[in-house]
């Protein structure tokens, strides 16, 4: 049979098995090594208010947060984007 991409939209070569985990905006269980990782930083401060303190010279606090979607989100939420068979890896990679 063949197959869209070599690794089976996977990461991690002859792994095997991997622990599921659960996509932030619809809850569905994804393999690990399948899921997209998205990583923003997060103001803890209220943006109205982040401007009036910015320009007064204070330093905010971010927060790092890491979001994880499934490919069906992933593609829904232009995180990442659908390539054309030309734009793909190479099989022989
Ligand atoms: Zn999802």
């Amino acid at each position: 049979m063949s197959k869209k991409r070599k690794s089976g939209g996977r990461s991690g070569g002859k792994r095997g098995n991997t622990v599921n985990e659960q996509c932030t905006k619809c809850g569905r269980r994804v393999p690990a090594d399948k899921i997209k990782k998205v990583t923003k930083w997060v103001s803890l401060v209220d943006p109205r208010m982040r401007k009036e303190l910015r320009d007064s010279g204070a330093i905010l606090p971010r927060r790092r947060v890491t979001e994880q979607y499934c490919v069906s989100c992933a593609v829904h939420t232009g995180k990442v984007k659908i390539r054309s068979k030309d734009d793909r890896k190479p099989d022989s990679w």
